[in-house]
């Protein structure tokens, strides 16, 4: 699905195509009306694989994220700015919908 991307670099083609769902890092691509930005990239670090996440539920008594989530405008690794490269592969990327609910979020007042 993705074998048509030219990535910016190696690292970015790890992160775009690596499981959002076990431990360590992603790079999930979704869009945000509200930003008008079109295409929206979100840096995730997981620290817990998703299919174990319900063995934490209730047991401890402080927070903790398990998965932490920065939008960010630039390759982390080469600086390529993400939107200007990519947005020619839309129709190749994986769109994930809603994610952080950033899609539902109300449009700024003009
Ligand atoms: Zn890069």
């Amino acid at each position: 699905m993705t074998a048509d991307i030219k990535y910016c670099c190696p690292q970015m083609d790890i992160g775009l195509n690596a499981s959002r769902q076990g431990r360590g890092f992603a790079v999930a691509v979704t869009t945000a009306p509200a930003f008008h930005s079109g295409l929206l990239f979100v840096f995730e670090a997981r620290s817990v694989d998703a299919a174990d996440e319900s063995r934490l539920d209730g047991q401890h008594d402080i927070p903790i994220a398990l998965v932490y989530r920065v939008c960010i405008q630039y390759c982390p690794w080469c600086g390529t700015r993400l939107k200007a490269h990519y947005a020619r592969y839309i129709h190749e990327l994986e769109i994930v919908e809603n994610l952080m609910n950033l899609s539902s979020m109300p449009l700024p007042e003009a």
